[in-house]
């Protein structure tokens, strides 16, 4: 391998990977919030956050840290009403501070009113410009603040009509809760990029990312929201609007390859079943003669499971993980990375002595985690082995709220598949082929943003004159379009391009 795999980590902006829960009408709504956003910590473990409403008072607690940590009993009990939201977020480089931390809260005009957000808005850096041209202080550097700031400008005489302008102006992947004085609003953007879900509560109703978060609390799940809607929760009723312009899905297949728990229904489907699927469409496209098949756990265990049934192979726990250290990429700093894969995983001898074996990882982005796993199995004795990824390549970044690192740093986009199987010291290696990924997924191909590995990406910048601008096209060529804040309606002029940069 000529080329040496970048170290560093690539991002240098703010990019979310998040969980976002909302609890409406239930006395317990900050307790019920923070088991919401325990059952969804996969989705971020870097700070945390709870805003609760008891009677027009909004109170709030924040943290650095893991959900179990920062609410303790006593914090909890400063967070007192019937409605709540909260967040998970993790962030790249230079965004790891308390300042940073969701939900977002302010009181404005129209009261107090308090945000979380999941995704990642393309158009932030444009809108944020135009905002503090027009006077507007920002607190925090995190995207999701514009859509506050754009509420709090609106000319909208309801708080509905503020979101919605709010909503209509921003471009990129949102999934949200807002909470105001009298209600709650929970949003999907009209690609679906993030999951969002709704539940009944005994009493009340609950919203979150993943549907794990309400079998916690044995919330009755009720339905996805869907793509392009917002739905206003009151005391007098639920009403479902769908004001967002309409164009076709592009819900993250990511979510199904890696982010999502298992356990969770996403659009109607198992996460589980769909990496099963993966698994075994894998095992279609390249079976190879072997003695036994292991998973890097935890996330490649449904697809070797899959790959072992189609294969008529033994499945086995080769591998084991010590699960009191994070998740590799989820810490910021790339040294504990490195040193995390370690520290995390170790290997079965009696197992994996002489052997054949197939190991099944989800993907490989950088290629690090399939060296150092691919070193241990050897050393614990494998006689061959195979390596296969339940997704294709991953040839570019995800714009909309997965954390990847940038082109440069994904093997795959700068080198060949024999180059990395070198890398990686593995006999062989296969990739599940794009189609073979699209088609194991459920419903149209075509419904899917599959972007970091076919670099197709599905949104479009549209200016106000609905002239559409291509993600990259280069800032100089774009027309600049000042918009009054005060008085715009339709999409956000797109005069420079997305917060996070092209590196090819
Ligand atoms: P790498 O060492 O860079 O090839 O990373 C591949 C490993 O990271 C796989 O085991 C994946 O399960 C995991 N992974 C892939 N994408 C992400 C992500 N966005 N955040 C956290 N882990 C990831």
């Amino acid at each position: 391998m000529k080329q040496r795999i970048s170290e560093k980590h690539g991002s240098d902006h703010f990019n979310d990977q998040c969980g976002v829960v909302g609890v409406f009408g239930h006395k317990e709504a900050a307790n019920l919030t923070y088991l919401g956003l325990y059952a969804l910590q996969h989705r971020g473990q870097e700070s945390s956050g709870i805003v609760s409403n008891h009677g027009g008072q909004f109170y709030q607690q924040k943290g650095m840290g893991l959900v179990a940590d920062i609410f303790t009993k006593d914090r909890l009990k400063h967070l007192p009403g019937d409605a709540a939201i909260g967040h998970n977020r993790y962030s790249t480089t230079g965004a790891s501070e308390l300042n940073n931390a969701q939900p977002v809260s302010v009181n404005f005009a129209f009261g107090n009113l308090a945000l979380a957000h999941n995704g990642n808005l393309l158009n932030s850096e444009v809108v944020r410009s135009e905002l503090e041209a027009y006077g507007a202080i920002f607190q925090s550097g995190i995207d999701s603040e514009v859509i506050i700031h754009l509420i709090a400008h609106s000319r909208g005489s309801t708080m509905l009509d503020r979101i919605v302008d709010a909503l209509q102006q921003v471009q990129g992947a949102f999934s949200l809760v807002v909470l105001t004085e009298d209600g709650m609003f929970v949003a999907r953007d009209s690609y679906g990029i993030r999951p969002l879900s709704m539940a009944r509560l005994k009493h009340g109703w609950i919203a979150a990312s993943e549907t794990c978060a309400f079998d916690l609390i044995g919330a009755e799940f009720v339905r996805d929201v869907e793509p392009g809607e917002l739905v206003w929760i009151r005391r007098d009723g639920v009403q479902s609007y769908h004001p967002f312009p309409k164009t076709n899905q592009a819900r993250c297949v990511f979510e199904y390859v890696y982010f999502s728990r298992p356990d969770s229904i996403a659009d109607g489907h198992s996460v589980y079943s769909i990496r099963k699927r993966l698994g075994r469409q894998l095992a279609k496209e390249s079976a190879v003669e072997a003695d036994v098949v292991i998973a890097v756990p935890d996330s490649g265990v449904p697809a070797a499971l899959g790959y072992a049934e189609a294969c008529g192979l033994p499945f086995e726990n080769g591998l084991i993980r010590n699960h009191y250290v994070g998740r590799t990429f989820i810490e910021p700093e790339q040294a504990i990375r490195h040193f995390g894969v370690k520290v995390k995983l170790n290997a079965i001898h009696d197992i994996l002595d002489g052997k054949r074996v197939v190991i099944v990882d989800d993907s490989l982005v950088r290629g690090t985690t399939s060296r150092k796993i691919v070193k241990m199995v050897r050393q614990a004795g494998a006689k061959e082995i195979h390596m296969r990824i339940s997704s294709p390549p991953t040839l570019s970044p995800c714009f909309y709220g997965i954390d990847t690192p940038t082109k440069q740093e994904l093997i795959a986009s700068t080198h060949t598949e024999k180059e990395v199987r070198r890398y990686i010291t593995a006999d062989s290696l296969a990739y599940l082929s794009l189609d073979g990924m699209l088609s194991a997924a459920p419903g149209e191909k075509s419904g899917y943003c599959a972007a970091c590995f076919s670099e197709q990406y599905p949104i479009v910048l549209t200016g106000p004159d609905q002239q559409q601008l291509p993600l990259f096209e280069p800032f100089e060529s774009r027309s600049k379009h000042a918009v009054s804040p005060a008085v715009s309606s339709g999409a956000r002029s797109a005069t420079k391009a997305p917060t996070r940069k092209r590196t090819e």
